[in-house]
């Protein structure tokens, strides 16, 4: 596909040559302005001696040079001497009249009447005198001054202003955006990679469906009105498949596929990286529709205003506003999506996430168990596998790995093969495989141990049945010890959140399940870890809000003592400070009365249903992601009577014996 182009590498090496040529002219019109240096130098006085002697012959006044040059001869010409002496004359000493004969020069840039008296003394001794203005050196020394030095000059700022313009990358245009042609020079066409090319990461892959449909039809969306898919930003750990993803959904649509990384945008010449945006986005323009990515996003669309020590914020917000800009001018017919990546969704200009630009986000966690799994039967086609290798228990050992690890890790079990002289790649080569990716240069961060992930399974297990105990089993959607943005795990709550009230007691239930992930921990391993540091921040707030902000404890009664919310920007110090000393030190206690009490609470439904709790700790621990059906039918004995699951034979008890706990499946 033919992207129209500026014309602007020609013009640059136009320009190029023209500064060469000019600086060639400039040598040229010195050399030829420097004064002759044939004939020996003679000093003024010199050449008046022998003007007296009436031994100079020739003398040629060269008037752009200030050089006399000439003959002088060994005898006196013949002729009349001089009687008459001038009044004024120039004094002449014998002694310094050379001998011989020869030709000479004379460098004279004395004044006007100096000169005179050299033409007259000149004349008396019976020299030839004779004056050359030089009319063409004068206008050599006029251009070679003043004219070519200001051409040079204004040649050199444009030159120097193109290339700032095209990626400050030298000559010849080395880093501007005419080289995402130049990666492959296919690169804009659309990419040979498939959604089925992307394994475990089926949410994200459904979402960029209808990416694909607005794609392959914009019009169908224009006839309707709807607004399409403008921007899409996938938020993901690194090497998880986002651009992978990306260049899927332009296969899947066909259309061709603009990939440039947010650092490129951010250039250290100012107004670079805004001309840049408006430059490329006119050639994916021209290619609609197609799908923009900008990978690492955060590098061009950092949040505004936000100090950054590089001192390149001026820069980046141009470009940023111009992205923003350029986004915004899409209708609904363009046909463009632009597809951000990025692995920090938090430090994003939250502009850049208003509705009609980055709208649509995509979530792409690690993959779990079963994710692994697919990841690594994909990569193992076409690769000869022995009968012993069993690829789900790989993919159970290698919790933490994204698909890009998997993808190493499958590559290194075939070249471990290879280095043995084997044709087909058996168990050992992939377990050597994934402690060599374990410990590989490539792989950030490290993997938890077994003790931590049974201790997050924990947390989040106790999270979610504290949920159900209390009555919000419908609301508990996913419970997952897969890492997700900076939490270890993850409990999904739904529903609650669209409430528009809460009564004291679903307050008192939320206080509770803030922290059952803490009272699990506590419960099941004796002591408490910094898992829930922020859980104890939501609680404490929570408990504050309820006793402060709603009135809702017993002992401070039905009082408002917080500050009201139009004064609360002036921060939570000043927020209090309307209240007593003596209140305050209540309202302490009282918080502290609710979040210990939540905790008690938490504790005791938790003990009651300990084996509930360690069997889906195991079962989380296996399936890393458990959601739907078959985690409705896992929490639903949360809801009974806790007495049938005390275990058989211990009765009602809410502490049975750390033995009586179910083997681990
Ligand atoms: P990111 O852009 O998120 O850092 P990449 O898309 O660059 O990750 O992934 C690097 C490579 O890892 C891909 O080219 C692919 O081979 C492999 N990979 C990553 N995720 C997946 C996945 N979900 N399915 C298949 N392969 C994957
Ligand atoms: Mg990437
Ligand atoms: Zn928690």
């Amino acid at each position: 596909m033919a992207i129209p182009r500026p014309a602007r590498p020609g013009l640059r090496f136009g320009l190029f040559v023209l500064l060469v040529a000019l600086f060639a002219s400039l040598g040229g019109a010195l050399a030829y302005l420097a004064p002759p240096t044939e004939g020996r130098e003679l000093s003024v006085d010199e050449l008046v001696a022998l003007a007296a002697e009436r031994r100079v012959e020739v003398a040629t006044f060269l008037d752009e040079d200030g050089q006399v040059t000439g003959r002088w001869r060994a005898t006196p010409l013949p002729g009349p001497g001089s009687e008459a002496q001038p009044f004024f004359a120039l004094p002449a000493d014998p002694a310094a009249a050379p001998d011989g004969e020869g030709t000479y020069r004379v460098a004279y840039a004395g004044s006007d009447s100096t000169n005179a008296l050299l033409v007259q003394a000149l004349a008396q001794g019976g020299a030839r005198v004779e004056i050359d203005p030089q009319p063409i050196k004068g206008a050599v020394r006029l251009l070679a001054t003043v004219l070519l030095p200001l051409l040079i000059l204004a040649n050199l700022f444009g030159l120097l202003f193109l290339l700032a313009r095209g990626g400050g990358g030298g000559l010849g245009e080395i880093r501007s955006f005419g080289t995402l042609g130049e990666r492959g020079g296919t690169a804009v066409e659309p990419p040979a990679v498939r959604f089925t090319d992307v394994a475990g990461a089926d949410e994200a892959v459904a979402e960029l469906a209808e990416v694909v449909a607005y794609l392959t039809d914009p019009d169908r969306y224009a006839a309707l009105g709807a607004s399409p898919p403008k921007g899409v930003l996938l938020f993901g750990p690194p090497g998880t498949g986002k651009t992978l993803i990306a260049r899927a959904t332009a296969g899947e649509a066909g259309v061709p596929f603009f990939s440039v990384a947010g650092a490129e945008f951010v250039e250290s010449l100012v107004g670079v990286g805004a001309a840049r945006v408006r430059d490329l986005f006119a050639r994916v323009r021209a290619a609609a529709p197609a799908i923009l990515f900008i990978d690492e996003i955060d590098a061009a669309g950092r949040r505004r205003g936000s100090g950054d020590a590089s001192g390149g914020s001026d820069e980046r917000e141009q470009t940023l506003n111009q992205l923003l800009v350029e986004i915004d001018g899409f209708d609904v017919a363009s046909g463009i999506v632009v597809m951000g990546a990025t692995n920090r969704p938090d430090i994003l200009d939250p502009a850049l996430l208003r509705p009609g630009r980055f709208d649509r986000h995509v979530t792409i966690d690690q993959p779990d168990a079963n994710g692994r799994s697919r990841i690594l039967t994909l990569h193992a086609t076409g690769k000869p596998l022995a009968d012993d290798v069993d690829l789900e228990m790989v993919a159970r050992r290698t919790p933490g790995f994204t698909g890009a690890d998997l993808a190493n890790v499958v590559n290194e079990a075939a070249l471990l093969a290879v280095r043995d002289g084997r044709a087909q790649v058996r168990m050992t080569d992939l377990t050597e495989a994934v402690q060599r990716v374990l410990s590989g240069p490539q792989r950030r961060g490290r993997l938890l141990t077994e003790g931590e992930r049974r201790r997050i399974a924990t947390h989040e297990a106790g999270h979610a049945i504290l949920a159900a105990a209390t009555g919000h089993l419908e609301a508990v959607q996913r419970i997952s010890v897969v890492a997700r943005g900076r939490g270890l795990g993850s409990v999904q709550l739904g529903s609650d959140r669209d409430a528009v009230l809460f009564t004291r007691s679903q307050l008192a239930d939320q206080l509770a399940t803030a922290l059952s992930g803490r009272a699990a921990e506590e419960l099941l391993f004796g002591e408490p870890s910094t898992g829930s540091d922020a859980d104890l921040e939501h609680a404490t707030d929570l408990a504050r809000d309820l006793v402060a902000r709603h009135g809702m404890s017993e002992r401070l009664g039905r009082v408002r003592l917080m500050a009201p919310e139009s004064d609360l920007f002036l921060g939570g110090a000043a927020a209090l400070n309307r209240i007593s000393a003596l209140t305050h030190q209540q309202l302490d206690a009282e918080v502290r009365r609710l979040v210990e009490e939540a905790f008690e609470r938490a504790t005791t439904i938790l003990e009651a249903r300990r084996p509930l709790l360690t069997r889906l700790v195991d079962q989380l621990l296996a399936d890393e992601t458990l959601e739907g059906a078959e985690l409705g039918r896992l929490l639903a004995p949360a809801t009974d009577d806790p007495a049938p699951l005390s275990g058989p034979g211990s009765g009602r008890g809410p502490r049975p014996s750390p033995q009586g706990q179910p083997a681990a499946r």
